[in-house]
C-alpha cells in the first residue's frame, strides 16, 4: 500500500520541493492547499486536495481517504512585516489552523508530524550563534505564532503520543536543480528573488532595508540554506519519526552568515550583472543577525547539505528565474 504523507502548503515554494523529495524517497505526497499563495502548477508529484485548514470536516475527509502515515505542515502566513502590521491575522490563522490540523491528525490516528518552524522564534539575540537550546524570544507575530505551535506539538506529544519533528528554518533559497519547481511568491518579499527581479529589469531596483544595524557592514545578516537540502532534512526527519518516535527539534542553517550586501555581491558575481539598489529604512520586525549551526541535524539525522553555498543557491535561483516555467 502506498505510504501517503499529507503535505499542507504543498503548492508553495518549500512544500512543492518537499513533495518532490518525498516522491523520490518512495512516499506519495498528498498536497493539501487552499491555493491562496500556492500554485496548482507546482503540484506535480501526487494528488492535490484543495481545502482550507480552517475546515475541519474537509480535513477529516482527506485523512479518512488517504490514511497518511505522517503530516508535513508547511502552510502558514509567513511575512514578518505583515505580521507586525496585522498580528491578529497571524495569531488567529497560523495557530488555529495548526490546532485544527493536529486535532484532525490525532482523530485519524496519524501520529507523526513534521513542522516547519523558523529562526524568527529566536528574536534578536545580539550576535549569538543560535542552536536548539537557545531561548526563544520572538520579536514579531510571525515568530510568536510559530513558537506557539511548537509548544502545542509538545503538549499533544505528552497528552496524545503525537510524535513530532520541528525544523527551525533559517533563510531558504535556491530552486530545484532539475528546474521542475522554484520560488514564486505574490507579493514577493524575499531578498534573493527581489534581487533577481532587479537584475533582469522586472523591478527598477532592490531596496536595502537598513544600513545601520550593529553588523560589520550595517546590513542584516542571515544564514541561507538551499531549499533542496532543507527538504532532504524533512525526509530524514520523517524516517526518524517512523523509527524513533518522540519529539525533537532541529535547526537547519548553513552555519555561516551573509549580510544583505554580501548576498548582493555574490549575485553580481554569479549573474555577471549589476544590481541596482536603493538604500532604504529598516523593515519592522527584522532582527540584526540570525545565524545557526545544524550540529544536531548533522549528527542525529545524518543530514548532509549539498548545495547550500551562496553561489550555488543564487545560480539555481537564477536559472529558475530565467526559465519559461518561472511564470506559474
Ligand atoms: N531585505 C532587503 N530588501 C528586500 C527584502 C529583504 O534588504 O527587498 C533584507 C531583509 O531586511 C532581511 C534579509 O534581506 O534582512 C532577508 O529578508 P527575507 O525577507 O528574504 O527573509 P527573512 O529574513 O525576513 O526571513
Amino acid at each position: 500500500m502506498a505510504a501517503y504523507v499529507l503535505v499542507t502548503g504543498g503548492a508553495g515554494y518549500i512544500g512543492a520541493h518537499a513533495c518532490k523529495a518525498l516522491s523520490k524517497a518512495g512516499y506519495v505526497p498528498v498536497c493539501f492547499d487552499n491555493l491562496s499563495t500556492g500554485w496548482k502548477q507546482a503540484v506535480k508529484y501526487g494528488p492535490l486536495e484543495e481545502g482550507d485548514l480552517a475546515d475541519r470536516a474537509r480535513l477529516d475527509a482527506v485523512f479518512a481517504q488517504y490514511k497518511p502515515i505522517a503530516v508535513m505542515h508547511f502552510a502558514a502566513l509567513s511575512l514578518v512585516g505583515e505580521s507586525m502590521s496585522n498580528p491578529a491575522k497571524y495569531w488567529s490563522q497560523n495557530v488555529n489552523n495548526a490546532l485544527n490540523l493536529i486535532e484532525a491528525a490525532i482523530a485519524s490516528e496519524c501520529k507523526n508530524f513534521v513542522f516547519s518552524s523558523t529562526c524568527a522564534t529566536y528574536g534578536d539575540q545580539d550576535g549569538v550563534v543560535l542552536d536548539e537550546d537557545t531561548p526563544q524570544r520572538p520579536i514579531n507575530a510571525y515568530g510568536g505564532s510559530k513558537r506557539a505551535i511548537e509548544d502545542m506539538l509538545r503538549d499533544f506529544g505528552a497528552s496524545h503520543g503525537l510524535n513530532s519533528v520541528i525544523f527551525r528554518y533559517f533563510n531558504v533559497a535556491g530552486a530545484d536543480p532539475d528546474g521542475e519547481v522554484g520560488e514564486q511568491h505574490v507579493p514577493e518579499t524575499h531578498l534573493i528573488p527581489l534581487m533577481l527581479d532587479a537584475i533582469d529589469g522586472k523591478r527598477p531596483a532592490l531596496t536595502v532595508f537598513g544600513s545601520d544595524y550593529p553588523t560589520p557592514d550595517g546590513t542584516c545578516v542571515r544564514d541561507y540554506v538551499h531549499v533542496s537540502d532543507l527538504v532532504d532534512a524533512h525526509v530524514l526527519g520523517l524516517r526518524w519519526l517512523e523509527h524513533d518516535k518522540g519529539n525533537a527539534v532541529f535547526c537547519l542553517g548553513s552555519g555561516k552568515g551573509f549580510s544583505v550586501r554580501e548576498v548582493i555581491d555574490a549575485s553580481r558575481a554569479v549573474t555577471n550583472r549589476d544590481v541596482p539598489i536603493i538604500e532604504g529604512e529598516r523593515r519592522a520586525g527584522d532582527a540584526a543577525c540570525l545565524v545557526s549551526g545544524s550540529r544536531r541535524a548533522l549528527s542525529d539525522l545524518g543530514w548532509a547539505p549539498q548545495r547550500s553555498d551562496m553561489a550555488t543557491m543564487i545560480a539555481d535561483a537564477w536559472r529558475w528565474h530565467q526559465a519559461p516555467e518561472y511564470e506559474y
